[in-house]
């Protein structure tokens, strides 16, 4: 039998839902719980496949191929388990699905209506995302009072009466500081309480964000006001690390009061795991300076996995990053005096032209200068273009998602370039953006003496893939010929996964996207080998100015 926690948001949004939610999973997980996380989402996109990372933040792609919240990666990052299509349901998919079932004829005649019809399946789908778990902890986006809410708080009401003493609800809210008159003021999460009760739900649990502790009085006066127990009114303190948060959640009391709520018999939690990853900071000893050449610099969240995958490789060999955001376009504008002194330089994943001339720039600087490259997905494609440009001489290469009619498409999509032999990969309905990508966890057979394989230590792994393009296999020859390796092949052997280049000291670029399964406890080997050989270069930098063998440009 599957216990149930509700998370919901008040007050504001960005209070750190998910990774509060992902918390205490975790903890729960440390004490032996056999847990799963789900998220529902208020919007209308049936999936955020199709939202901008500038909006929205980055899609975070599960092993099962789906196109999810953000939030998921907080899930994997900080639980260990694999989430996948039945952990993020959005608005527009459970219309979806009601919609289809009417059209079926399902509902047998009936009127189609919000209660009980899209209610009912999102209690469906919950239900199917919690099935074989212990606990399942089920995450709201969104702020209480959001029209588009409604109906999934009142699915989740419904659930708390049908699992009466196998469910409970925390909500988030703030708790803010007044500086002129050095209160902390509790009306709003008062008030947001209020509104939670106005549709039935009354919180077990209050996780009060604040930027200080709150005085005992005040949680008094919040527990009262609210009908929560005090003990349950905890004070979720502002932190300089989230992965500090299962440590300060756990200080709090936060799992026992869970625990006893719900009448589970659980071992105390072994959290040290997490107290090693805290205390990394005391164990740095030495530092670097990673150039990240891409389009969204603005918005922190677009490279969400891929920056927290550089800070687990930080952790894992004590290094203190810095990583520079370089925007592509001034690159391709101003030229390379950015990338000077940049011990490594990353370009990651994306779409569209933009900027993209900026991003061949830069693996060229790195393939010049003996600079530490990792080209992830589009980082490979272009690493691609510049090998096959400036080295086997084919000066006008492209991928075709850039220029339609070039005379060398190095990049292609597979439909343009298989030939009768090789056959052709149906990738869904090809008139719907959502549906035509190579997406998901697939296979990937690394060859015997590469940097790959140095670095996975396993012939063969899998790895997360969001793109339509890929490497053209009529110029494999070539462009192997010229110099440039392949080291990773797909599983079916047909679509080129890794190149690199045997001569430099670290120049990896691969068609799939490392960053999601890298965790703070675990870390990812291609990303602590980027950053070891970014921490070698830059002692070879100071030791010896210069003295690379491919000498200064
Ligand atoms: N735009 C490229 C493609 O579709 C790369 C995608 C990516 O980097 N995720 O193949």
């Amino acid at each position: 039998m599957t216990r149930y926690i509700f998370i919901t948001g008040g007050v504001v949004s960005s209070l750190g839902k998910g990774i509060a939610s992902a918390s205490l999973a975790s903890i729960l997980q440390a004490r032996g719980a056999n847990v799963t996380m789900i998220k529902l989402d208020p919007y209308i996109n049936v999936d955020p496949g199709t939202m901008s990372p500038f909006q929205h933040g980055e899609v975070y792609v599960t092993e099962d191929g789906a196109e999810t919240d953000l939030d998921l990666g907080h899930y994997e990052r900080f639980v260990r388990m694999r989430t996948g299509r039945v952990n993020n349901y959005t608005t527009g998919r459970i219309y979806e699905n009601v919609i289809r079932k009417e059209r079926r004829g399902d509902y047998l005649g009936g009127t189609v209506q919000v209660i009980p019809h899209i209610t009912d399946e999102i209690k469906r789908c919950i239900r199917e995302g919690a099935e074989g778990h212990d606990i399942a902890l089920v995450e709201i986006g969104g702020t209480v009072g959001d029209i588009e809410s409604l109906p999934f708080l009142e699915a989740i009401r419904q659930m708390g009466v049908e699992h009466r003493r196998d469910s409970l609800f925390i909500h988030l809210t703030l708790v803010p500081f007044i500086g002129p008159s050095q209160e902390m003021k509790t009306k709003p999460t008062q008030h947001s309480v209020k509104e939670l009760r106005s549709i039935g739900i009354q919180p077990d649990i209050l996780l009060c964000r604040s930027s200080r502790p709150i005085p005992d009085e005040e949680r008094r006066k919040i527990a009262l006001f609210t009908n929560v127990e005090h003990e349950a009114v905890i004070s979720a303190l502002d932190v300089d690390d989230i992965y500090k948060v299962p440590l300060a959640l756990h200080d709090q009391g936060l799992d026992d009061i869970v625990t006893e709520k719900l009448r589970l018999e659980l071992p105390p939690a072994d959290l040290s795991d997490w107290e090693w990853v805290v205390d990394s900071r005391d164990r740095l000893d030495g530092e670097v300076t990673i150039a990240m050449v891409g389009k969204y610099v603005n918005r922190a969240d677009a490279y969400k996995s891929l920056t927290e995958a550089l800070i687990h490789a930080g952790i894992h060999t004590h290094t203190r990053l810095h990583v520079r955001s370089i925007d592509s376009e001034e690159l391709e504008r101003l030229g390379t005096q950015q990338l000077r002194d940049a011990d490594a330089i990353l370009v990651p994943g994306g779409f569209g032209e933009r900027g993209v001339e900026g991003k061949i720039l830069a693996a060229r600087y790195a393939r010049e200068n003996a600079i530490p490259y990792l080209g992830i997905c589009l980082g490979m494609q272009v690493a691609v273009i510049d090998y096959a440009r400036h080295v086997a001489g084919l000066e006008q290469a492209h991928s075709t998602e850039f220029q339609a009619d070039t005379p060398h498409p190095v990049i292609g999509l597979i439909t343009e370039w298989m030939t009768g032999e090789g056959g052709i990969e149906v990738r869904g309905p090809g008139d719907d953006l959502g549906g035509t990508m190579r997406l998901g966890g697939q296979p990937c057979r690394l060859q015997e003496g590469s940097l790959a394989k140095r670095m996975y230590a396993e012939p063969e792994i899998i790895e997360r893939h969001r793109h339509r393009y890929e490497f053209n296999n009529h110029y494999a020859e070539s462009l192997q010929r010229a110099g440039l390796r392949i080291s990773g092949w797909s599983g079916d052997g047909n679509l080129v996964e890794v190149v690199e280049l045997p001569a430099h000291p670290w120049y990896l670029g691969c068609q799939f996207h490392p960053e999601f399964t890298s965790t703070p406890r675990d870390g990812h080997p291609l990303f602590c080998g980027f950053v070891e050989a970014a921490r070698a270069r830059r002692g070879t930098t100071y030791c010896a100015a210069g003295g690379s063998q491919y000498g200064e440009h």
